[in-house]
């Protein structure tokens, strides 16, 4: 069965003519849209579209591709609202603070660390996100690590083993032990399930080596590497990500000339988190220079209990319009294509035929909206592979 979007304000194809589907922001004004089979059949002017089994007027609204979120961490046990509350009162953000989640995620049940994801996932859903990454990193022990990435693996296929996102306490003063248990029995027993391996390169966490060890260890098993990098400050994350062909370096907070220089220079895209300096209070990256230097952004949610927990896509592109200074354009692009980039995925992020049925329509005839009124739930509807799944609003 076909199904005809029409009268869409705008919409977002992020394919330019003559260009490959993602290679950069593209839209249509007064636009169709096809839906065949769970795929974008068919795009362009509303006055020149075919016929089909069943119609929906968009009234005048604009539509997105589904955002695409490379970065959350969603597989977690209790909440740190008390930690946000002191840090808002003066003290900062440390990397040790996932200590407490990794404590109550080792006391959960499956159900519960289920349960919590299913929620999160839907709430992602109902605010537009059609794809998202989900990273183990809570549980610390064989067991737990591998617990998490099953459970992940039930939600979403863009699953990332993150044994190395602290050193647990058992391994204070063995920081070494804890990498070898990284690279061996705990990479085997999550790769299966798994399809990327992420390390948190940074002080307090895992250094240059280590990182770099961890990478090669879960490449050798098949896994493909994106890294957290230079969050809480300079460091070797960025050029290690672009060293090991990563598809993303998550976070860039604390970049220099040749930081930039390298991923401008490299297919590894730069991922950046506005939710979470949002929610840590910390000075933003400059997605400016990236952009102009020619690197490939990202926005994504970096969801989770500690540092940011937010969900939403629209919010992190109303931050990056408005406090980095990226064009409207350039971050519904980094949320939709970028994101995709970064999960180095050519079927989503983008409304080119042949691509997957994921869309977001939004209350507002333009893709700006988003930023323009911020924290306003604008979602009007969410379809994923052609089904609607949120959104009870026009046309149904
Ligand atoms: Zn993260």
């Amino acid at each position: 069965m076909s199904v005809l979007i029409t009268n869409i304000g705008e919409l977002i194809t992020n394919q330019p003519d003559g260009q490959a589907a993602g290679a950069a922001y593209a839209a249509i004004a007064a636009a169709a849209l096809v839906i065949e089979d769970g795929q974008v059949a068919w795009t362009g002017p509303a006055a020149r579209a075919p016929a089909a089994d069943q119609a929906v007027d968009a009234g005048g609204r604009a539509v997105l591709p589904g955002f695409v979120d490379s970065h959350a961490h969603l597989v977690f046990a209790g909440e740190r609202g008390a930690e946000f509350a002191a840090r808002m009162a003066g003290q900062p953000y440390r990397a040790g603070g996932i200590r407490a989640t990794v404590a109550a995620t080792r006391r959960a049940g499956d159900d519960e660390l289920r349960a919590n994801l299913s929620r999160l996932a839907a709430e992602m859903l109902a605010q537009g996100t059609t794809t998202f990454e989900c990273k183990s990193g809570y549980g610390l022990t064989v067991p737990d690590e591998a617990r998490s990435v099953a459970i992940a693996a039930e939600f979403t296929v863009e699953v990332t083993y993150l044994g190395a996102h602290v050193v647990p306490p058992e391994f204070d003063g063995n920081e070494a032990g804890y990498v070898e248990l990284v690279c061996g029995p705990m990479l085997d027993a999550c790769a299966p399930r798994a399809t990327w391996v992420d390390v948190f390169c940074e002080r307090g966490a895992f250094g240059r080596d280590e990182a770099a060890a961890i990478l090669a260890a879960g490449a050798a098993a098949g896994l493909r590497p994106r890294v957290h990098a230079n969050q809480l400050g300079p460091g070797p994350g960025v050029q290690l990500a672009v060293q090991a062909g990563a598809a993303s370096a998550d976070h860039c907070t604390y970049t220099d000339d040749a930081d930039v220089d390298a991923l401008a220079s490299s297919p590894t895209v730069a991922t950046l988190l506005p939710g979470v300096e949002f929610s840590t209070r910390s000075p933003y990256p400059d997605a400016r220079r990236l952009l102009d230097a020619g690197a490939v952004v990202a926005l994504a949610t970096d969801c989770n209990p500690g540092s940011c927990f937010t969900s939403s896509m629209p919010l992190c592109i109303a931050l990056a319009v408005r406090e980095m200074h990226m064009t409207t354009q350039e971050a519904v692009w980094a949320a939709t294509a970028g994101g995709a980039r970064a999960l180095r995925r050519g079927d989503v992020g983008h409304l080119g035929v042949g691509a997957r049925a994921d869309l977001v329509m939004i209350d507002g005839p333009s893709h700006a909206y988003l930023a323009y009124r911020p924290g306003v739930p604008l979602v009007a509807g969410v379809w994923r592979a052609g089904e609607r799944v949120a959104g009870a609003g026009p046309g149904s």
